[in-house]
Order: C-alpha cells, then sequence, then structure tokens
C-alpha cells in the first residue's frame, strides 16, 4: 500500500508532466554523444554537468584497474581498459527518517554497426510516431534520464527526500560492469539500488552470468594452389566453433530444471561476435581470432564453465589435424560474470509495486527471466544490498534503428519518483 498521500503523488505526476519536454531535450543530447566503450568520457562530463547545475555533490573520479582486482565480481579485461572513470552525485537526506537509495545507469553503448542499415544516422536522435530513434536512446539513456527528471520532479513539486540519496553514472557495462564495481569500491553503499534499464516495466527477477572470451587459432600459410599443404586457419576456427555451438546446447539441456530459468525457452545464448583473420584472399590464412559470448545460469560457476569451455576448444583442437599441435589461445578478455536471483528484497519491491500502481492503475510489476546480465548483481550477489532493475520500452537495443517509446519513458519516470517517494520518503522542501 502506498504511504503516499494522493496530493503528493499528483502534484509529482504533474511535475513529471511539466518537465517531459524538457526531458526529452536532454535524453536527444545524450544520445548525440557517441559513447561507445573507452569513449565515454563526453558523456560522463555532461552527466556531471548535470548533476552540478542541479545541486547535487559531484564526485567525479578515475581509478586504474589495477585497483579494483581485489573486488567481487573484478573482471579482467585482457589490457583493453586500464582505467575507470565513473560519476557520483550525491543529495543528503533532507530528515532522519528515510532510507537511502541508489539511483544507477550506464552510459556505454555499443557500437551502431554499418550506418547504412540505419533509417536515420545513429547519433542523430529523431522522434517519429512517438518512439525516440537512436543507439543508446533505449539502452539506456532514456533510463539515466528518467532518473534524473525524477528527482527533479519531486523538488519542483515542492518536496525532498528525507533518504539519501545518489546518482550514478558508469561505463563498461556492456564489457565487464567494472563502472559499477569502482562505485562500490569507492565505498558508495544504500539500502537500495535502481537500475532503469529498458525493461518494458517489468522487474528483472532473475539474469544470466556471461564469459567473454577470444579465441587465437593459427594455420599454415600456403599459396592456395598447393592449399592441401598448408592449414586453413578460419576453416579451423568455425570447427572450434561448432564445438562450442554444441557445448551451448548441452548447457540449455542443463538448464531444464533450474529454479529460475527451468521456464523459459533456451535461457543460454552462445556468440561469435566478431571475427578477424587472413591477410590475402589467394593465400591460406595463418590466423584467425574471434571474440565470442557464453551466458550461464544463476548458481552456477564462473571458473566450472570457463573450464568447460577451454575443455570444448581443446577437444576440437584435438580432432584437427593442425591445431592437434598448434593448439588454439583462449583469452579471457571480459565479462566473466555470475548469475544472479534477486531475492530478500520485499520491501524495496513493496515501494516498487505502490509506484507501479500508482502510475499503471494495476497490480505490477511482473518478474521478467533476464537472459542477458545488468549490473544489479554486484549489489545484490556481493553487498547483500537489494537491486531493482525496471524500466522503459525499448525495441531493438544493440541492433539497428534502436529505439524507446517516450509515453513509456514518461510512465517510468513517473514510477521511479514515486519510488523514490515511497522507499527514501519526503519532506515538504
Ligand atoms: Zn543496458
Amino acid at each position: 500500500m502506498s504511504a503516499i498521500p494522493d496530493k503528493t503523488r499528483n502534484a509529482i505526476l504533474d511535475a513529471v508532466e511539466a518537465g517531459f519536454d524538457d526531458q526529452v531535450a536532454f535524453l536527444a543530447d545524450l544520445t548525440r554523444i557517441p559513447s561507445r566503450r573507452g569513449k565515454e568520457g563526453a558523456a560522463l562530463d555532461f552527466m556531471a554537468d548535470a548533476l552540478a547545475t542541479r545541486g547535487w555533490e559531484v564526485d567525479d573520479w578515475t581509478v586504474p584497474m589495477s585497483e579494483l582486482a581485489s573486488e567481487p565480481g573484478f573482471c579482467d579485461s585482457a589490457g583493453y581498459i586500464t582505467e575507470i572513470r565513473a560519476v557520483n552525485g550525491t543529495l543528503e537526506g533532507a530528515g532522519s527518517g528515510g532510507k537511502s537509495l541508489i539511483l544507477q545507469g550506464h552510459l556505454d553503448v555499443v557500437p551502431e554497426g554499418p550506418e547504412e542499415m540505419w533509417t536515420t544516422p545513429p547519433y542523430d536522435p529523431v522522434v517519429r510516431d512517438g518512439w525516440m530513434y537512436g543507439r543508446g536512446a533505449g539502452d539506456m539513456k532514456a533510463g539515466d534520464t528518467a532518473a534524473l527528471f525524477a528527482v527533479d520532479a519531486i523538488r519542483r513539486a515542492g518536496f525532498a527526500p528525507e533518504g539519501r540519496l545518489h546518482y550514478q553514472s558508469v561505463i563498461e557495462e556492456e564489457s565487464t560492469g567494472m563502472g559499477a564495481l569502482a562505485t562500490l569500491a569507492r565505498g558508495y553503499r544504500a539500502d537500495c539500488v535502481f537500475i532503469p534499464e529498458p525493461t518494458g516495466h517489468t522487474l528483472v527477477r532473475a539474469q544470466v552470468g556471461v564469459v567473454w572470451f577470444k579465441l587465437r587459432v593459427l594455420g599454415k600459410p600456403t599459396h592456395v594452389a598447393y592449399a592441401g599443404t598448408g592449414a586453413n586457419a578460419i576453416m579451423g576456427t568455425f570447427q572450434l566453433l561448432t564445438a562450442l555451438e554444441a557445448l551451448c546446447e548441452d548447457f540449455n539441456a542443463r538448464a531444464a530444471d533450474h529454479p529460475a530459468f527451468g521456464g523459459t525457452e533456451h535461457p543460454v545464448n552462445f556468440n561469435a561476435g566478431k571475427i578477424k583473420g587472413g591477410d590475402w584472399a589467394s593465400s591460406v590464412p595463418s590466423w584467425c581470432e574471434v571474440d565470442c559470448r557464453m551466458g550461464l545460469l544463476p548458481g552456477w560457476s564462473v571458473e566450472d564453465v570457463k573450464a568447460e569451455i577451454a575443455e570444448t576448444v581443446a577437444k576440437a583442437a584435438e580432432a584437427h589435424p593442425f591445431l592437434r599441435s598448434n593448439p588454439p589461445e583462449i583469452v579471457w578478455n571480459g565479462f566473466q560474470a555470475d548469475g544472479f536471483v534477486l531475492e530478500n528484497a520485499e520491501a524495496p519491491e513493496t515501494a516498487l509495486a505502490a509506484a507501479h500502481k500508482s502510475v499503471f492503475g494495476t497490480e505490477g510489476p511482473e518478474d521478467r527471466q533476464f537472459t542477458a546480465l545488468t549490473d544489479t548483481r554486484f549489489y545484490g550477489l556481493y553487498h547483500g544490498i537489494p537491486s531493482l532493475c525496471y524500466g522503459p520500452i525499448a525495441e531493438s537495443i544493440h541492433g539497428f534503428d534502436e529505439r524507446v517509446d517516450l509515453a513509456s519513458v514518461k510512465q517510468s519516470t513517473g514510477v521511479i519518483a514515486l519510488f523514490i517517494a515511497e522507499w527514501c520518503g519526503l519532506t515538504e522542501a
């Protein structure tokens, strides 16, 4: 049941409505920044400025990856990332009774792919039929913006959260999660974490873990005229990938009786995501590299999964005439992330249900079993902090014509604002 008087609730939702044109403009400005991996600086600057302008106390810091290595959940990037920058805004609680909250969102976006496949350029956001199009608009700059403007709405309506609030912008969510880890290493804690990823107004109940690795495969170069005397690294790589696909099917068979994912169709997915190799159309290629991603389920050990991957690759190489004596190398270069199930979060879930009902008029939110991962695992698994992941409707994230439904962004902003009210408590400012 809601702890918020109707009058307060209506004032906050009215303030969300009144600020929404500005919010959409802010979202477009943020989406215009191509904050791909390693290039998130301008987006972090943008958010740090936005927080400072609003009177948040801003902590903007950079930490070497090496200093994070002892933290639980650390993922090595094999040298790709050497330091992590993060931004935290703090709004001290206006009272003594409220609970504290971290609003967290990532600013990194995945590559846009060939621009000609987009209807309009990926970093030139446009609104068509109520959807904003752009790389990152959905995943997850709409959520980043919604959380910031939710707090704006509360303050504009004349209230202040009783509990302490943190607003955090992180990077590396799409590759290692080390941005979230940096905030924990910095010492930030709260009674709850809220991450407004584009979940379509569902609550992420369970999420898979993910392992990233690069396969380095060698071959023996010859002129194609004498291909039989050489060994084709690209074709050898295909043999390894076929074996890894079979391992993935085996994982899915084991998933059938999993408590969280038993009812989910094919929850574990394998992806060969990026491939490079060879030097010349008429030379048998002597090298091939492929970046891979394998899922795993909550409760499975990352180390065991890595061992099974290594064993599968070794066995497939054993069956290959050249790779048998020139075994491929595996480099663990990103996510080595555990799966996670949201548990022991009755209090924040009750607050979210009340906020959701105030906006949608129906019971909810529904649970979702998520076959990708979010940063929630760091708080829930390693620090016992309940971490909710809930946000707007987006389509084609990581694909072409990524888009977010602006009506749902407004609804999510209302839900987040009312969740803050329920969870942190409010005083009249
Ligand atoms: Zn995301």
